[in-house]
């Protein structure tokens, strides 16, 4: 079956039994639990709740191994680092791994004994690093570059050096990209972004193709309490039956805004999975489906880069990705990646092509004047 198809109806229940089709949210504390609590699903809210069952059922379908849900992106990856990472232990990042990852591995893990080292994502580079290695983490297309490795290869390489290996999916999601089928231990992603897609609310989740690690992160979530909300568990599953829509539109606007921003003369460069790097492109198509809906581009200055933003009617200046509405920022303004003044991050929503298109010339333009 498609996986359009299978994300459609992922943990709904059956099609034939009455009732809604996605039941609403249960919002539980605790639960009536008469008598032996040995064979009862559901106990006290912090062990288990029927809509975060639902969920996960559904992301478990969509990634190809059982998923435990977090409350943030933040939450999930951390969950992976706290049940994997002993100290002694060495965990291989990407230089250009997402911020908040980076400061939490050379922060806490640090500070606990964990010896972090760093390579980029481009050309495999991770792979030089292996030796003694615990965990490699991965993070393909790379934020903001969007650079990308090939998983399968450096699952390949970690296995033979003894290291476990988790992909964050988070930009393209298991409906493009599936890491657990190309060999690694752990797919993490934060749902707050193209999954759910409605810039309103933070989820995360960790799926993993062994058992054992699939209890280690349930009992870490049970006992280091960071456990989702039903309700935006809830909203995160109507919206995950949208994602095939979704992405299918905010691709197709990626690759039209790539080829419109290439042609444009205020364009330094531009940043897309496969766009000029060879190696990149090989794996579209078979380690990507497609590239997802982030591009990014240089407009050489920070003023050019301000004026653009500012002339943008339909695209919001805001932080994030993968939501519906096509938003953009300068990624300079927060200090934390290696990019110039002018470099700008463009998260493809999924408006109508053409109105995509004509907002983001007209803004160009405005650029240029801008000087
Ligand atoms: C946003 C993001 C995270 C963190 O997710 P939160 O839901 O904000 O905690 C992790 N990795 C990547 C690649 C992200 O873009």
């Amino acid at each position: 079956m498609h996986l359009d198809t299978t994300v459609i109806h992922a943990g709904h229940p059956p099609v034939h039994e009455p009732g809604a089709f996605l039941p609403g949210p249960l919002f539980a504390a605790t639960y009536v639990l008469p008598g032996d609590p040995a064979n009862q699903p559901y106990t006290y809210g912090r062990f288990a709740n029927p809509t975060w069952s639902a969920w996960e059922a559904a992301l478990t379908a969509l990634e190809g191994g059982p998923a435990v849900a977090f409350p943030s992106g933040m939450a999930a990856i951390s969950a992976i680092f706290a049940t994997v990472l002993r100290p002694g232990d060495v965990v291989v990042l990407p230089a250009d791994a997402y911020y908040t990852t980076r400061l939490l591995a050379q922060g806490w893990l640090a500070e606990l004994g964990v010896k972090v080292r760093l390579a980029p994502t481009r050309g495999d580079a991770q792979g030089d690093l292996l030796d003694g290695a615990r965990l490699l983490w991965l993070e393909t297309p790379s934020n903001p570059e969007l650079h990308v490795c090939d998983i399968a290869a450096l699952s390949a390489r970690a296995r033979a050096a003894g290291a476990l290996v988790a992909v964050d999916n988070t930009t393209l999601t298991a409906a493009l990209q599936q890491p657990l089928a190309l060999g690694a231990t752990f797919s993490v992603a934060s749902d707050t972004k193209m999954l759910t897609g409605h810039a309103d609310l933070l989820l995360g989740h960790v799926a993993t193709a062994s058992e054992e690690w699939h209890q280690k992160l349930r009992t870490w979530r049970t006992q280091g309490g960071a456990i989702p909300g039903p309700m935006e568990t809830w909203l995160a599953h109507r919206h995950l039956q949208t994602l095939g829509l979704r992405l299918a539109r905010q691709c197709d606007n990626a690759e039209a805004l790539v080829a419109c921003l290439r042609s444009a003369p205020a364009v330094q460069a531009v940043y897309y999975p496969g766009n000029a790097d060879a190696a990149a492109g090989r794996l579209l198509g078979t380690q990507m489906k497609r590239a997802g809906c982030v591009v990014s581009f240089d407009l050489g200055t920070r003023s050019r880069a301000e004026a653009f933003l500012g002339a943008c009617t339909l695209v919001r200046e805001a932080t994030s990705f993968g939501g519906i509405h096509s938003s953009a920022e300068r990624r300079a303004r927060w200090g934390a990646d290696a990019v110039g003044e002018g470099f700008i991050r463009f998260s493809c929503g999924a408006e109508a092509t053409d109105d995509l298109l004509a907002d983001v010339t007209q803004a160009l333009a405005a650029a240029v004047r801008a000087g």
